[in-house]
This record gives structure tokens, sequence and C-alpha cells, in this order.
């Protein structure tokens, strides 16, 4: 992972010792020496993480993290205050500034990595779902994804694993601020915990007694199930070699005690960010991949992937030779029901239709919305006379039974008109076929409507 790191600090000394540690992690450093000029690199959106030291003369520290927290082009850029304080205050009025994390001087190598690492992937995943919910404008999706831009972490759900009631009580009551906290006291119970319900992150005691943390975590971390699930650790000292090993696990992020209330606050809000942007992606992406097969008014797939469908059904049927049908259905004067009725009451008539088609098939054959009122049932290893029974049947479910229309206030009668193509061996393309069904659909409408006819 790489990333720009911006360096705002008034001691050059201080800005080439954090460069010297991060270039050597692969990032870029990026330097400022006062407020102002870090503000100008960030507008300019050069960098993808701020390492803000606190104390400098004119603009300090707070003032520029809240300047950068105010403003859209730069709110969503992370900010790590740098400290040479350390008291609980002094957090306090970094989160209240809005800062993201902190580190306190002089700072420590596995904590600076820990963090500026955190961070970047989180500003990673933000800046997708921002290139994300620009891109899918206008195709139903974007109140999600800007909804998930502007998560802030809060209301989630941890589980504490703790054995020692006295830390038990500082933590949850803490976390009772943005969270709700349920706790675990027994290793052995943690897995099948777990498995209950979803929790948004899991903040860790290595202390705790009767099994081994790091396998534990292993365990945890092994399952696909968690895999996304962030795990905060609580250790004694930073310099505890399990430590590392836990992070190498992927461990996302640690505590150390005595907990700072603040600090623990922050980290687990910044992971269950992270946790809700990720599952948001991943939402995102099953929905769009719907949205190319799926016709989101009757559910029923679309013409796009009845094509695909359909080509290589040609392609393997053609090898074995067997017979392979397909029904064109189209309803008969809609436009006269949606002028009528209404154009909601032409849908309902539309998503009943499709739930009739689906109550008729197999779970081999395929139904389609080929287009406005027009539906496509493709039959594989159907031959003619199969196909037109089936047709009569799909014919008179919609015939039959008289439609509800506009939240069942009225009932309207509908029919269909059908046409049937029908392959038996080989040597008729998929498009052939669509243009039999098609004249033969035309010739039902000819004779009347409300009737199935066979291409010659
Ligand atoms: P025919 O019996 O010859 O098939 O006549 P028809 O009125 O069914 O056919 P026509 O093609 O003239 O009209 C189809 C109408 O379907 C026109 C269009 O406005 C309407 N339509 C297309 N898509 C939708 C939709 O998603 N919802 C609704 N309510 N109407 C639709
Ligand atoms: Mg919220
Ligand atoms: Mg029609």
């Amino acid at each position: 992972m790489t990333a720009r790191v911006l360096v705002v600090d008034d001691v050059f000394a201080n800005i080439r010792l954090l460069e010297a540690r991060l270039s050597a992690e692969y990032f870029t450093v990026v330097s400022a020496m006062s407020g102002p000029q870090a503000l100008e690199i960030c507008e300019r959106g050069e960098c993808d993480i701020v390492l803000l030291d606190v104390m400098m003369p004119g603009m300090d520290g707070y003032e520029v993290c809240r300047r950068l927290k105010s403003a859209p082009t730069t709110a969503h850029l992370p900010v790590v205050m740098v400290t040479a304080l350390d008291s609980p205050s002094d957090r306090l009025q970094g989160l209240q500034a809005g800062a993201d994390d902190f580190l306190t001087k002089p700072i420590n190598e596995i904590a600076l990595l820990t963090r500026v690492r955190s961070l970047v992937r989180l500003k990673h995943l933000t800046d997708e779902l921002r290139s994300r919910s620009a891109g899918t404008n206008g195709l139903g999706l974007p109140d999600a994804l800007v909804s998930a831009a502007a998560e802030d972490g809060h209301n989630g759900r941890v589980l504490l694993i703790e054995d020692r009631p006295n830390a038990v009580e500082r933590i949850v009551s803490a976390l009772a601020q943005h969270h709700v906290t349920e706790v675990e006291a027994s290793a052995e119970n943690v897995v099948s915990r777990l498995n209950e319900t979803g929790f948004d992150v899991v903040v860790f005691s290595m202390a705790i007694q009767g099994a081994d943390p790091l396998r534990l975590i292993s365990q945890i971390r092994s399952r696909d199930r968690f895999r996304n699930l962030p795990i905060l650790v609580i250790v004694d000292a930073v310099d505890d070699p399990r430590l590392s090993r836990a992070l190498d696990m992927g461990v996302n992020d640690y505590l150390v005690r005595p907990v700072d209330r603040n600090e623990l606050i922050a980290r687990a809000t910044t992971q269950i960010r992270k946790k809700r942007y990720q599952d948001r992606l991943r939402e995102n992406l099953q929905a769009s991949m719907e949205l190319a097969i799926i016709d989101p008014l009757t559910r029923l797939h679309n013409r796009r992937y009845l094509q695909t469908q359909l080509s290589s059904l040609f392609n393997d049927e053609q090898v074995r030779g067997v017979a392979i049908s397909l029904l064109m259905v189209d309803i008969d004067h809609f436009k006269s029901i949606n002028d009528q009725h209404g154009h909601d009451a032409g849908d309902d008539v539309l998503r009943e239709c499709a739930e009739r088609f689906r109550g008729l098939v197999r779970s081999i054959d395929i139904v389609a919305r080929f287009g406005g009122e027009e539906f496509v049932i493709v039959l594989p290893d159907t031959d003619t006379y199969a196909a037109e029974r089936i047709a009569e049947r799909v014919r008179s479910a919609i015939d039959m039974r008289p439609f509800s229309v506009s939240s069942g206030t009225k009932t309207i009668h509908v029919t269909a008109s059908i046409g049937v193509a029908t392959r038996s061996g080989s040597g008729v393309s998929g498009d052939a076929l669509f243009k039999l069904a098609d004249t033969a659909l035309y010739e039902a409408k000819r004779n009347g409507r409300n009737c199935v006819r066979q291409a010659a």
C-alpha cells in the first residue's frame, strides 16, 4: 500500500525524522512547516493523509484540523494529531477539532505505521465510494453511497472480549457514548458468540485467561464470515512481541493500557466506519451486477441477460441437437390499460404477469422481460407439441383471472397473444428463432388476439 503523507511540523528535524521512517516503508512524503502551507497542499489534493503537529507558531494544529474538517474539499482527509503533550484533555481537544487519530512524541514506529496504514486504507475506501457514487448517478444507487460517504461510525455494535470486571466496566462506559457493547468473558465462547449477530467491531484484550489470544485471533480471521470484521486489540505495552504477530495476522489496530477513553472511542469508531464503507461497496457491487441482468420492475431477467443466455444455450444445444422452443408473449391493448387506469396500474399488470409466468415454468426455463409489455419464455428441450401446450397454459393464466390493480381497488381483465417457434434438431440460429416467434405473434394479433400461433 502506498500513499502520499503530508507531514506538518514547524521543526525541520521532526519532519526529517518522520520522512525517513515513512519513506523506508514506501510512502511518499510531502512536508509543510506551517498551518497555512499545509492547508494549501490539502486543498490542491496533493496528499492522502495528514500528520499534524499540535504546537506551531501562528496557526496551531487544532485550528488547521478544524479548517480541514470543515471544508468540503478536504473533510474526507484523515488527520493524525502529533503531540508532545499526552494529557487526556489534549486528546479531547484534538477529537473536538475532528482529528481521526493521535500519535505521541517520541513517536513509536509500530504506532506510526499501524495508524497511517489503517487510515490510508480507510481513505482509499472513501475515495472509491465517492467516485462510484459519482459514477452511478441516474441508476438509482447514489443515495446509499452518499449516505455511506457521510457515515460517522456511530451506533455500532461492539463485542468486547475481556475477563476482568474493572476493565470491562471502564471500556463499556467509555464506548457507551456512541456504541452498544456486549461482553464475552470466556475465551471458549468467542467464536460461537460472533456467529450470533452482526457485530461491527471486536475489542479484544490480549490479557484474557484460558486461551492463547493469538490462536483465537487466527481462528476468527480464518473464517470467511469474519474476514471483514475489524479487530482492535488491547495490549499491556507496545513492545509486547505478540502485538506485531497479531498485526501480521490482520488485527486492524491496537490500544495500550491504561486505555484512554477518547482514544478508545476514536479507534473503535474509525474501524466501524471502515467496515460500513466496505459493506456498502460490496452491496453496491452486487446491486450493479444485478442491475445489468434483472429488470427492476418485474424482477425478471432482462433482454441483455436473455440474449447472452440464449447464445450459449444455442451453442450447447446445437451439439446435442435437442429441440428448443421460444414463446413471445405480448399483452393485448396494453396502451389502453395505461390510458384508462393509469401508468401505475399498467405497472401492476406487468408485475402480476411476471408472477403468473414464474409459476408456470421449470427452473431450466428462462423468463425475461423483452421490452415494454413483451415477454420471452425460452423452453429448452421442448418440442412443438409441448411448447404449444405450455403457450396455451400461459395464455389462459392471463385470461383466466382478472388482475387486481391500484392497490387492490380495481380489477381488470387482461389478455395476451403468443407466438411460438421451435427449433427441432439443429440449423436454426437464436436470431432466426426470434424472428419466427415474432412473425407468429403478429399472426396471433391479426387473428383477433388472446390466442396462440405456431410459426410455420
Ligand atoms: P397490441 O394489442 O397490438 O399489443 O397493443 P398494445 O397497446 O399492447 O401495444 P402498443 O405497442 O401500441 O403499446 C404498448 C404500450 O406499453 C405503450 C407503452 O407506453 C406501454 N409501456 C411500455 N413500457 C411500460 C411500462 O414499463 N409500464 C407501463 N405502465 N406501460 C408501459
Ligand atoms: Mg450514523
Ligand atoms: Mg401489446
